[in-house]
């Protein structure tokens, strides 16, 4: 009975500082403490070299050093403060396996929502305009996209998300009999640089707003592969290009059911018999309890909402997508993929 009850105290504690936890890591993301460290020649350095790198003062630095070490995030010999595995893995931020953008996204965009929370459960709005002071019909256009700044880091986030998840969800299924793909919505194209890797005989279409299209030279990686290529087009209103593949890697969750109907109507016009519709999405457990990734996400949400495979399923079966192949992929994305008969 004590222990239980224990047990049940060092969970809720953990509920309670688990704020805490995050905005350490987003501070010390931010501050580019774990680059710091990474760039002094034993990749270990005292608090006050790490103070004096990352232009912060001695004794808010020790705090957080000894806080991050708490976290996992740092190890520390003596002295000495070094990045652990896993820092060095996702929280430098050149790695291959990046989470900086997303990190930041998180803390410049997600934080501020999140401290209107109770607003938000009581209208069942988003809290955008009170986090940011601006009203948003449509959220990418007016939100995200009407700031330079703000963009990129948008893109920023969703590239990080994209190069982790990318493979799994690339290589999730056999797609060696289809010739062309397009990846509707896909950002930066690192979805779709992805899926071009993983299948060497498909080119891949990569379709997003003007706003985006025209930052992709920025994104685009040393050893771009050429059967990556990029169309400006709004998907609820232009003609959408001719592929075998359509990829819609986290589109749909940020809309509702009618918007999702509007969408997959113009893509099943476009198709040919055979073609394939590839969902990509965190998807909730049927009886809607997890994972909490999935529906912590949906708090902050404006018109969307998070789906499970089955619902997604029903979705794409009503426009002709069918037998459903889904794979989890315990990664950050699973997937599921639906065929026109
Ligand atoms: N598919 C990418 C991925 O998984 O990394 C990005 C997902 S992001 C949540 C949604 C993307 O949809 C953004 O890149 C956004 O610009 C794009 N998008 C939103 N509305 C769009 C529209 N009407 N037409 C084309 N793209 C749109």
């Amino acid at each position: 009975e004590t222990e239980d009850i224990k047990e049940k105290l060092s969970k809720m504690i953990e509920l309670m500082d688990g704020f805490k936890a995050s905005k350490v890591l987003f501070t010390a993301s931010k501050l580019r403490v774990f680059d710091v460290l990474r760039s002094s020649k034993t990749g270990e350095l005292q608090a006050e070299d790490v103070a004096q790198g990352i232009k912060a003062s001695l004794k808010g630095t020790e705090r957080l050093l000894e806080a991050c070490v708490s976290l996992g995030l740092l190890q520390r010999t003596g002295k000495e403060y070094a990045n652990t595995a896993m820092s060095r893995h996702f929280l430098l931020s050149d790695g291959p396996l990046s989470l900086q953008g997303y990190i930041q996204h998180c803390n410049e965009l997600v934080w501020p929502l999140f401290t209107h929370l109770e607003t938000a459960v009581r209208e069942g709005t988003n809290q955008h305009e009170k986090a940011f002071g601006k009203t948003s019909d449509n959220l990418f256009q007016d939100a995200y996209y009407s700031r330079h700044e703000v963009k990129l880091r948008f893109m920023k986030a969703m590239h990080s998300i994209a190069k982790v998840s990318g493979r799994d969800v690339a290589t999730a299924f056999d797609l060696s009999k289809y010739k062309t793909a397009c990846d509707l919505g896909g950002c930066t194209g690192a979805m779709a640089y992805e899926f071009a890797k993983a299948h060497p005989g498909l080119s891949v279409t990569m379709f997003d707003l003007p706003e985006v299209i025209e930052m992709s030279g920025h994104f685009r990686p040393h050893d771009a592969d050429d059967r990556v290529s990029f169309v400006a087009g709004d998907f609820f209103k232009d003609e959408l290009p001719k592929a075998d593949v359509y990829i819609l890697a986290r589109i749909l969750h940020d809309w509702s059911d009618e918007k999702v109907h509007i969408l997959l109507s113009k893509i099943a016009k476009a198709c040919n018999p055979g073609c394939c519709v590839l969902v990509s999405e965190i998807f909730l457990d049927e009886d809607r309890k997890g994972p909490s990734r999935g529906l912590l996400q949906a708090l902050s949400m404006t018109e969307g909402r998070q789906r499970s495979a089955s619902e997604y399923s029903l979705l794409l079966k009503s426009h002709g997508f069918t037998s459903a192949q889904i794979k989890h992929t315990h990664n950050l994305l699973d997937a599921i993929l639906c065929v026109t008969e």
